[in-house]
């Protein structure tokens, strides 16, 4: 039986959490002083004819921040990354799936913007959002480059690079130069996910944590108080988008594109909200500490154990053996 203290407990945090949620407000609909940006209507998708799909999309959000996709036809991940400049550093955030040329296009953007800003250098980084393979692939790209600062993902480096003194309890700083990225550990979905707060756009980068798919969920207790904890953190504050790594949901509610799907002509859009985030965490409240798949109308929770990444790898080859003949001509 539940004790009454801890239901108590239990209706503080949820009437705390609906009067905190107030305050991401502001008076007017004004823009809430925050640098605006675009998103696209549809994103490339690996596909139809992978002859003609380029291999990254290059999204201009606004001058000073640029959103990488990665084709489907390259690896079915298809990873989101993120390049995003202050007035001294640039930084990379990720480094995608698959064999690819993420260091060329990291390249070809900051030599871009410099022309733009009529410039002749700015310092680079490469920085990540957790450690899994898809979003890791190119770092030997950027490793031992000496005009490069590569933060690899273990725990230490990350906690010295932004000035985190306790994992995962504190935050920390990414200054850019004009620009402070805001960086909060939350760990679950893998043990080194962190997420950027960019103040300047209201841009919230979570990584594998929260986007339109399926949120695996390696270590459940710390994923149910990194949800918590980044509630409490985006209280107060204006959050434009969350903007996550992928995208697994089609356009459709409560339907998802199978693992392995590289090409996606109907997928949901990338952004999600914070009311997105407080779904997820009511969610979690719910399932009282129980690992549960449960699908929402955007999302689906998804924990992990060894007989589902059975079931994964087996749906992934199913999916892969009925799209990849088809690659280069599949029907729209
Ligand atoms: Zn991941
Ligand atoms: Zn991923």
């Amino acid at each position: 039986m539940t004790k009454p203290s801890n239901v108590f407990r239990m209706l503080a945090l949820v009437a705390a959490l609906c009067i905190l949620s107030l305050y991401s407000q502001v008076p007017q609909p004004n823009g809430a002083g925050v640098e605006p940006g675009i998103l696209p209507a549809k994103w490339i998708a690996g596909g139809p004819k992978c002859m003609e799909e380029p291999e990254w999309q290059i999204h201009e959000y606004n001058a000073d921040l640029y959103i990488l996709r990665e084709s489907g036809c390259t690896h079915y991940e298809k990873p989101f990354l993120y390049v995003v400049f202050g007035d001294e550093k640039v930084t990379l955030i990720d480094t995608g799936a698959g064999q690819n040329d993420i260091g060329r296009v990291y390249d070809l953007v900051v030599s871009k913007w410099l022309k733009r800003k009529n410039r002749t250098s700015i310092k680079k980084m490469v920085i990540h959002t957790h450690g899994h393979g898809d979003h890791i692939a190119g770092d030997p790209q950027f490793q031992n480059r000496p005009d490069i600062e590569f933060v690899p993902f273990d725990i230490p480096t990350i906690q010295k690079a932004f000035g985190i003194a306790e994992w995962p309890e504190s935050t920390g700083k990414l200054d850019l130069g004009g620009r402070t990225l805001e960086i909060v550990p939350i760990p679950g979905h893998h043990a080194t996910d962190v997420a950027f707060y960019d103040k300047r756009t209201g841009l919230l980068l979570i990584g594998d944590t929260l986007y339109p798919g399926r949120l695996y969920v390696t270590y459940w207790d710390q994923f149910e108080k990194s949800i918590e904890r980044i509630v409490r953190f985006t209280n107060g504050k204006i959050i434009t988008h969350i903007l996550g790594c992928h995208i697994e949901q089609s356009d459709t509610p409560y339907l998802e594109y199978p693992i392995g799907s590289f090409y996606q002509p109907k997928e949901h859009a990338l952004e999600l909200s914070r009311g997105h985030l407080l779904e997820l965490h009511q969610a979690l409240v719910g399932l009282k500490g129980k690992p549960t798949r449960l699908a929402f109308r955007d999302f689906t929770i998804w924990p992990l154990g060894p007989d589902v990444r059975g079931e994964m790898s087996s749906t992934r080859k199913a999916t892969e053996d009925r799209l990849r003949p088809k690659m280069w001509n599949q029907t729209p």
